[in-house]
């Protein structure tokens, strides 16, 4: 591990275009830090418009002239699979890359690393099995079927947090149906994104059909948006940032993907199994650092069990392990940047100043140096709060009371967000009703946050457009359907302008 830890602190990190690692155009560089230390990691190349352009347009040449839109289905999913099966050799190392780059413990990051060589897999079998067209029969004359084609050239832009995961989330489906891709990573976690661009290269893709373009969001990712040989844009990030890149999509006309921000509520009721209610509470808003979309950073405890559910979280708040993310009994580790450390604790001042009580783990002496927040409760909130409306995105979670299903439903849903909700309650009737009621793309009851690469992932109102995962990712977003219409007899054609 040293020695790897070594080895990344040296190398500069270079663009990979048109299947060749090259330095950015104007041969700039940014500095990327350790959340653990805020130390100097490496170099990173600065790509802009000049270097998004000549990836987009390699792109571009692979998917019209390149042999890779034209292979059979099967024949693509060989080197689909080819590159499953190098990430799987290679677990430990991305996985401790990921540790490195984004301060996430490493005993997640390998589980995110297996879960992104199953996105390949997964989108192999669903493109087997689920990219064929239809075909409808009208009135015994006509066939009419539909096939599913590629786009073309797709920007990728992806958020830094579970960066691996979540990047393969969107290449593999991108890759597997025939598109050829320009991946912007986001500029506080470069790193995986590259390991990713190796493994492609070992994998044998041809030239140009897969890029990285490494760079900020404003240059690198504005370009990529405006780019005119790029079809369509998915894009996993920040509401207003979505907000932005919609905008500038809108000119060139792009097809476009919003994967969003959240605020999501878990929901406990008097007749919950508690112990599991707390594991689940506990889980999904401190693992990940808490720098998960999908985190419950909302929790309704119904009036009746609140003092003793609130008792056993600040039990568990003072027992969590925060540590070194290479550390294997670390549970949470550094932030990922000094900014959004300041965003973070700028929230729990606020909760303090709004009257919250601040409940809190510790952070051990030897970390001052990294941007650790420990984990944090903000007791006595209401749902009105500003800490209770607007994403914080770290280990920090709004406790807030209630009394009866319709005033929870009422609070559930005054926000702008809808991504996520968790229901617990033994009464299943009540679980289905509240789940209905919920606005949210995704609703959990008596779960936490597992899932299957099946359903759709996504949010309603300001947590997204569109959805990824399963078929959706494949027939909604990178392909469109085209329909070819058959005459099978002679039918009656109006023949205008001939003589009778
Ligand atoms: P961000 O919006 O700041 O950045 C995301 C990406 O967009 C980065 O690559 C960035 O460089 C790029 N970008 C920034 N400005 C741009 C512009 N004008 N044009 C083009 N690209 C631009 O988000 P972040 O802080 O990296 O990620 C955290 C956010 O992502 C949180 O809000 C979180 O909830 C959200 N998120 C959502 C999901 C989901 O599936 N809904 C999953 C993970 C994260």
């Amino acid at each position: 591990m040293t020695s790897l830890l070594a080895q990344s602190q040296q190398a500069d990190v270079k663009l990979y275009i048109d299947g060749r690692f090259v330095e950015a155009q104007d041969g700039e560089y940014f500095e990327n830090r350790s959340p653990f230390t805020n130390e100097v990691i490496n170099r990173i190349a600065k790509g802009g418009q000049v270097d998004i352009d000549r990836a987009a347009a390699a792109a571009k040449l692979a998917f019209k002239h390149g042999p890779w839109g034209k292979l059979k289905v099967s024949e693509r999913m060989v080197y689909i699979e080819r590159i499953a099966d190098l990430i799987d050799k290679e677990v430990e190392e991305i996985a401790i890359l990921e540790a490195l780059d984004t301060g996430l413990p490493i005993s997640q990051t390998r589980k995110m690393v297996s879960r992104a060589a199953e996105n390949f897999r997964f989108y192999s079998r669903m493109v087997q099995t689920r990219m064929h067209g239809e075909a409808y029969m009208q009135d015994d004359e006509f066939l009419n079927y539909t096939v599913y084609k590629p786009l073309g050239a797709v920007g990728l832009i992806t958020p830094w947090n579970a960066p691996f995961m979540l990047t393969t989330w969107k290449v593999a489906p991108a890759l597997a149906t025939g598109n050829t891709v320009i991946l912007k990573p986001a500029e506080l976690s470069p790193l995986s994104a590259n390991k990713l661009a190796e493994v492609i290269h070992k994998a044998g893709l041809p030239n140009g059909v897969f890029n990285v373009v490494h760079g900020f969001g404003e240059t690198a990712g504005a370009a990529l948006v405006e780019n005119t040989d790029v079809e369509a844009i998915s894009f996993t990030g920040e509401t207003v940032t979505g907000s932005t890149i919609i905008k500038n999509a809108a000119d060139s006309l792009k097809k476009t993907s919003m994967e969003l921000g959240g605020k999501s509520p878990l929901i406990v009721f008097d007749d919950a199994d508690l112990d599991r209610a707390l594991d689940a509470a506990v889980w999904g808003i401190f693992s990940f650092n808490g720098e998960r979309c999908t985190a419950n950073s909302r929790l309704f405890l119904h009036k009746n069990i609140k003092d003793d559910f609130i008792s056993a979280l600040k039990e568990r708040v003072a027992n969590i392990k925060v540590g070194n993310p290479m550390n294997p009994s670390t549970q949470l580790g550094p932030l990922i940047d000094q900014g959004h450390y300041q965003k973070v604790t700028g929230y729990i001042k606020m909760a303090k100043q709004a009257g919250c009580e601040i409940i809190q783990g510790t952070i051990p002496d030897e970390l001052k140096a990294g941007n650790f927040v420990p984990p944090t409760l903000l007791l006595n909130a209401t749902n009105d709060m500003k800490i209770s409306q607007e994403e914080i995105f770290g280990p920090v979670m709004a406790v807030i009371e209630f009394e009866t299903e319709a005033e929870v439903i009422e609070m559930a849903n005054d926000v702008k967000y809808g991504l996520a909700g968790y229901v617990w309650t033994n009464d299943m009737k009540r679980g289905h009703r509240v789940a209905q009621a919920v606005d949210a793309g995704m609703l959990w009851i008596n779960a936490q946050n597992v899932r299957d690469l099946r359903i759709p992932f996504g949010g309603s109102k300001a947590s997204g457009i569109g959805r990824e995962g399963g078929h959706y990712a494949i027939l909604e977003f990178y392909t469109e359907p085209k329909v070819i219409h058959v005459a099978l007899g002679e039918h009656l054609i109006p023949q205008f302008g001939k003589k009778k």
